[in-house]
């Protein structure tokens, strides 16, 4: 759905020399070639991605029209024009008119029009934000006019030419069979210009990236993986064509106290075994801050303690989870010399009383005596 930006892949800046795009792209390819990491997925997945960013990026037509207009200038699925044909204007000028001829849709007066394609953005939260909901400011790429030379794409002191394959007009004529046919100069795209000498700043593309910030409201209850769709801040269209859509997909980091399921939060709550024996009051955190919850006597281990609406809202029901708090009796340790004292009086006591005070045990014994006879 989205693909990752060209430059990027094979790490090098927008300004990059043809050689320096060889030496990275030599780089990856080795690094991920198929040969050296035999039924590797993700190897494979890098290196036809790399494999790709290169293809374009070392034809000096495919990297203008990929600066000008991104994957949509130079990917064939990207397109969703007026009949639904792929864009591929790069292939030849003859595939181009072929391709538009035998599509069937009439070609009569067609223009290049494209949808810019789909952006995504993996945007990390915190658990609290994921709960409450929460705004941010996000910095995504755009395009805009180049002001070395004012957009026009070349460089300074020059202008672009006619287009030579239709002298200007931006539209060609072929002749098949009885047919005459008006189509979109497969060279310059119906811009009718075309640039001998391309300004240095942008490639001749007119257009350079930017980044340009966008507010992103959050709703509360959002979960790992959700997506929030912004409408038009995709890529732009070419020739008037719609921008695409920017998908800001969610992730959440982990938290060090809450795990989450669902809408419903759990947490371990380790409490002393005299607690757990006796009962008592204790403090556990919630997302909204502490809470005193009533541990009862004879409070085993695993027990859980359920605390209504605690949770987390749910994005769409809005109904809130629960939060649950899962005991964890701890065994104390450095203990003192009087402690030991006590605790070998108490456990004196206790093995009188075993069968009574420690049911579990008694009856794990009964069982284990069961299975020896
Ligand atoms: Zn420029
Ligand atoms: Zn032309």
């Amino acid at each position: 759905m989205s693909k990752r930006d060209y430059y990027e892949i094979l790490g090098v800046n927008r300004d990059a020399s043809d050689a320096e795009l060889k030496k990275a792209y030599r780089k990856l390819a080795m690094k991920h070639h198929p040969d050296r990491n035999p039924g590797n997925k993700d190897a494979e997945e890098h290196f036809k991605e790399a494999k790709q960013a290169y293809e374009v990026l070392s034809d000096a037509d495919k990297r203008a029209a990929y600066d000008r207009y991104g994957h949509a200038g130079v990917d064939p699925s990207m397109g969703a024009g007026p009949g639904g044909q792929g864009f591929d204007g790069f292939s030849d000028a003859f595939s181009d008119i072929f391709g538009d001829i035998f599509s069937g849709g009439g070609g009569r007066g067609r223009s290049n029009v494209y949808r810019g394609a789909d952006l995504r953005y993996n945007l990390e939260i915190s658990l609290e934000e994921a709960a409450r909901g929460a705004e941010k400011t996000i910095r995504i790429p755009t395009q805009e006019n180049c002001e070395v030379c004012g957009g026009s794409g070349a460089k300074a002191g020059s202008q672009p030419k006619p287009c030579p394959t239709c002298g200007g007009a931006g539209q060609v004529r072929i002749q098949q069979g009885f047919f005459s046919i008006q189509q979109t100069c497969p060279k310059c795209h119906g811009s009718g210009s075309y640039i001998a000498d391309p300004c240095r700043s942008c490639n001749g593309a007119g257009r350079i990236k930017k980044q340009k910030t966008l507010e992103v409201k959050i709703p509360a209850g959002i979960d790992d993986g959700m997506r929030l769709r912004h409408a038009g801040h995709g890529e732009p269209g070419i020739n008037g064509g719609p921008s695409g859509d920017l998908y800001v997909e969610i992730h959440i980091k982990k938290h060090s106290v809450f795990q989450r399921d669902g809408d419903d939060l759990h947490c371990e709550m380790p409490i002393n075994f005299a607690t757990a024996a006796l009962g008592g009051d204790i403090e556990i955190p919630t997302l909204d801050g502490m809470a005193r919850i009533k541990v009862p006597p004879e409070t085993q281990t695993g027990k859980v303690f359920r605390l209504r609406g605690k949770g987390i809202q749910n994005v769409r029901s809005h109904v809130q989870g629960d939060l649950m708090c899962h005991v964890l009796v701890e065994t104390p340790v450095k203990l003192t010399e009087r402690q030991r004292e006590l605790l070998s009086e108490f456990n004196d006591i206790a093995m009188e009383n075993a069968d009574r005070q420690n049911p579990k045990a008694k009856s794990w014994m009964d069982k284990v005596k069961d299975f020896f006879q």
